[in-house]
């Protein structure tokens, strides 16, 4: 199929930002919004470093209930703050249907977690709310019911829908998930979406982060999305996957010697 490109952040008051064939977009920010600063800080290392959106979580679905949740409302102000200070539109998750409409007056992307590729109605719901969509694939999911869940989202009207591989359950246990990088080139012969890579939370480890971003370079990814955090030893959320100075200026160099110019 031919392939789309989406615009992300049209009516945000900073520049938009393409995401597809053409350009190759970094996404990068904290794993949570925890604090004005912080966000701050991540936002600034991210833009340093190339990026073309900010992320950060306000909404967190984690794995224990014990561990922070986020921020909610008070996190998508700040990230709207820092959206004003870097001129980075910003995409964040929404994890419930009823956080749609609340999400989306401050975020200029929808972030679909891995946790949530098959939950129906807040697919429907995101593809009602009129902002660009980023469905991360589920652990458990095949390509095709990657594919269905972004049907779903298509079928309320909105075709602005980037796709990202984040790793699957495999037998291996040296990282977190096992990336699925074929799903790449895979994706791109059955789909006209952009598609993006997430070292990040596929390993789960920052030492294996740059590596894998190379090789979603190589294989023709239309972006990564990375955490970065200024102080990942004491992060709220997954520090340990967090790049942080010397690595994300190791990151920016590898993108400015690999991204192909365009
Ligand atoms: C995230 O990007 O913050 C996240 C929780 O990722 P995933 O849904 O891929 O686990």
């Amino acid at each position: 199929p031919g392939r789309s490109t989406v615009q992300v952040g049209a009516d945000s008051g900073v520049p938009p930002v393409t995401i597809g064939p053409g350009t190759f977009a970094l996404i990068a920010g904290p794993c949570a919004v925890e604090s004005l600063d912080q966000t701050l800080e991540a936002a600034a290392m991210a833009k340093a470093a190339g990026a073309a959106l900010l992320r950060g979580g306000a909404f967190k679905p984690r794995t224990s209930p014990q561990e922070f949740q986020g921020l909610g409302k008070a996190g998508l102000r700040i990230l709207a703050e820092a959206r004003e200070a870097t001129g980075m539109p910003v995409v964040t998750e929404v994890i419930d249907p009823s956080d749609v409409g609340l999400v989306s007056t401050y975020a200029d992307m929808l972030q679909v977690g891995a946790r949530n590729m098959q939950n129906y109605a807040l697919l429907q719901a995101v593809g009602a709310a009129g902002r660009p969509v980023l469905l991360k694939r589920g652990i458990q999911a095949t390509v095709e019911e990657w594919l269905m869940a972004a049907e779903y989202v298509a079928q309320r009207g909105n075709l602005d829908i980037v796709l990202c591989e984040r790793g699957i359950r495999t037998f291996e246990t040296s990282t977190r998930t096992t990336l699925d990088i074929s799903a790449v080139p895979v994706v791109q012969r059955l789909s006209h979406l952009p598609v993006i890579v997430d070292p990040t939370h596929s390993a789960g480890r920052r030492e294996l982060v740059l590596p894998l971003a190379r090789s979603a370079i190589a294989v023709g990814a239309d972006g990564i999305l990375v955490d970065v955090h200024a102080d990942p030893d004491n992060a709220l959320c997954e520090g340990q996957q967090a790049l942080a100075g010397a690595d994300v200026r190791e990151l920016a160099s590898a993108l400015r010697r690999l991204v192909p110019a365009t």
